[in-house]
């Protein structure tokens, strides 16, 4: 709602209240904050245009003496009246209802926080499932990009199921994990969240139920269950889901097992090859079909992870999806989705009419990317980059949560599933680490019930910082701690 691009000038000649209400003003007057809409708290308006809490104060009794906006007993501060709607007696659309009764169900608020607060200068992000921006390959990068540039002949939509240049590729790329697939069986969608919504809206009927891991990755998202679908959570051990109880919950209306057993998002299990065997045999026993969400398969540390699910389909029941946004580029919008191939005809189909194919810039430079060897050869790098930052971070987690947490030690992937001791507020928590700039991802937006686990990734924040905030956590815990 607001950004950083706007701040009142300190050396005008209008008071910077003044200028704050004329800003409040032309966002209401523009329509873009409409009747309705929530204004920022009196803190987030100080905070992000910079002025002292008592100056927004005053900017806001004026809009209020105006007649604008109203402050509400259910807290916060609304849009009540425009200008415009008090000359034209209000035709404006009463927007606030319709986004109410939006069929696709908005984000959980922490959610939404966390997607805000990311952008915002100086917050250290202790959660970030991304690789840090000082492990991006920007020369290698560069060097791609020039040569696609010249290289680059028309920048026309794309086949349905994208650039044959890109499929191809990708068909050769998953070979190493025991994939056999032609191009015709691979779709690329814009991130593999994509083809979890195509899915969603493509191959199953509305009441389904849709098995996952508890927690799981799927439950901080309202993909399924914006199209009126249930997702039903199994719990996990060290070797991953539990297959006595995924049988257990199986009936009729269950369509599909949603998994992710390489480096498992956010526990960062990694499931056995024994379990992964168990796994495949029940679903293929019971005919029930499989989403595999790869997307961590390559952030291996030591030792290679069991081949995916898919490597062992024969009949195919499994789904398998890998995207480029945990190795490298998440803003290039790429994953790809490999099935039989009357699936993927109708997710593309889809795909046409969603957004006519994911960017064909993206497409081009990834295809390069991989057929040059260097993207092989950059994971290979940031592979040893990942070794010393859980190395470190594990290092830090001893020195400071040895008595308040208890944690796995991942042999892949981004994360550390910190389970504390004593069971506190995590929503307090979240709010005191955000008043203090640190920005964290509570374990419950991915859980199917309440708990103690905090999603830390050590991929993303710079070291040092890494470990002054860690630290500072820590303080934040037992203080909640002592007050409860
Ligand atoms: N699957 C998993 C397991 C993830 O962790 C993520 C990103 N957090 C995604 C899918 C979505 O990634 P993208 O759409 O960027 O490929």
């Amino acid at each position: 709602m607001l950004n950083d691009d706007w701040k009142p000038s300190e050396t005008s000649a209008i008071p910077l209240y003044k200028q704050i209400a004329q800003f409040i003003k032309e966002k209401i007057s523009s329509g873009e904050w409409t009747i309705g809409t929530k204004l920022p708290t009196q803190r987030e308006f100080a905070e992000i245009l910079e002025v002292n809490r008592s100056t927004v104060i005053t900017a806001l009794e004026d809009l209020k003496a105006e007649g604008l906006i109203e402050g509400k007993n259910s807290g916060g501060t609304v849009v009540v009246n425009n200008t415009w709607s008090l000359l034209n007696n209000s035709r404006t659309p009463k927007w606030e209802g319709y986004i109410e009764r939006g069929i696709y169900k908005p984000n959980l608020s922490t959610i939404q926080m966390i997607n805000k607060l990311e952008f915002k200068n100086g917050i250290i992000r202790l959660g970030t499932g991304e690789v840090s921006p000082s492990l991006y390959p920007k020369q290698a990068m560069k060097k791609i990009l020039h040569k696609v540039s010249n290289n680059l002949e028309s920048m026309g939509y794309e086949q349905p199921k994208g650039s044959i240049k890109l499929r191809g590729a990708i068909s050769e790329y998953v070979k190493k994990f025991g994939i056999k697939t032609s191009p015709e069986a691979v779709l690329i969608v814009s991130g593999s969240l994509q083809a979890l919504q195509l899915l969603s809206m493509g191959i199953l009927p509305k009441a389904s139920t849709i098995i996952t891991e508890k927690p799981s990755y799927l439950k901080s998202l309202h993909i399924f269950q914006s199209e009126g679908m249930k997702l039903k959570g199994i719990g996990m051990d060290e070797h991953g889901i539990n297959v006595n109880e995924l049988r257990n919950s199986i009936n009729k209306s269950t369509k599909l097992l949603y998994t992710i057993p390489t480096f498992h998002n956010p526990t960062g299990i990694l499931q056995t090859e024994e379990r992964r065997d168990e796994v495949l045999n029940l679903c293929r026993e019971k005919r029930l079909p499989i989403i595999e969400d790869d997307a961590y398969r390559e952030l291996w540390l030591e030792e290679k992870p069991p081949m995916p699910l898919k490597s062992k389909d024969k009949d195919g029941m499994v789904l398998y999806i890998g995207t480029v946004s945990k190795c490298l580029a998440a803003g290039m919008r790429i994953g790809w989705i490999v099935g039989p191939e009357a699936v993927i005809d109708r997710l593309a189909d889809i795909k046409m009419q969603a957004d006519y194919g994911s960017s064909s810039i993206s497409q081009a430079v990834l295809s390069e990317f991989i057929e040059s060897g260097l993207y092989e050869k950059y994971i290979e790098k940031l592979r040893n980059n990942l070794v010393v930052r859980r190395n470190i971070t594990i290092e830090i987690l001893e020195k400071y949560f040895k008595h308040i947490a208890q944690w796995n030690v991942p042999k892949g992937g981004f994360y550390i599933w910190l389970k504390l001791k004593k069971h506190i507020s995590i929503d307090l928590l979240f709010k005191m680490c955000c008043e203090e700039g640190i920005l964290i991802n509570p374990g419950s937006i991915y859980d199917f019930v309440k708990n103690s686990n905090i999603r830390i990734s050590y991929s993303y924040a710079d070291i040092k910082e890494l470990e002054s905030a860690l630290k500072r956590l820590s303080e934040i815990v037992i203080e909640i701690t002592a007050r409860t």
